[in-house]
């Protein structure tokens, strides 16, 4: 629909989602501003399965019925139906689980005094 964006990569999709082994089934838009797509399984245990994509594009690609717009940083949506999304705030549990800490460029902090 939309497609006049900038394909920004501020996105994370599981590569099941990319690669459309399986239906996204989970959208994370952390307090960061990072948005994570998901197939919502739990057996992701290496975050090299992460795959950079574009937010909108993913969000136009893999989840008919809802918008960017309706998650707010610090919440999930959960797919009810094929079209149906429950959007909810992420518990803080939910924070520290998912957090993939992609966009950490903290190269002050390395450099420092020594004993
Ligand atoms: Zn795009
Ligand atoms: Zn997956």
């Amino acid at each position: 629909m939309t497609s006049s964006h900038t394909h920004n990569k501020a996105g994370i999709a599981c590569s099941h989602v990319v690669r459309r082994k399986r239906p996204l089934m989970l959208i994370a838009h952390d307090a960061s501003g990072v948005w994570q797509f998901m197939c919502g399984k739990s057996d992701h245990t290496r975050q090299k399965q992460a795959k950079k994509v574009c937010t909108t594009c993913a969000i136009e690609d893999y989840a008919p019925g809802i918008t960017a717009d309706e998650i707010p940083p610090g919440h999930m949506a959960e797919r009810r139906t094929k079209t149906t999304w429950e959007v909810r705030p992420m518990t803080a549990e939910e924070v520290g689980e998912i957090d993939a800490s992609p966009v950490h460029t903290s190269e002050s902090v390395a450099k420092g005094d020594k004993p």
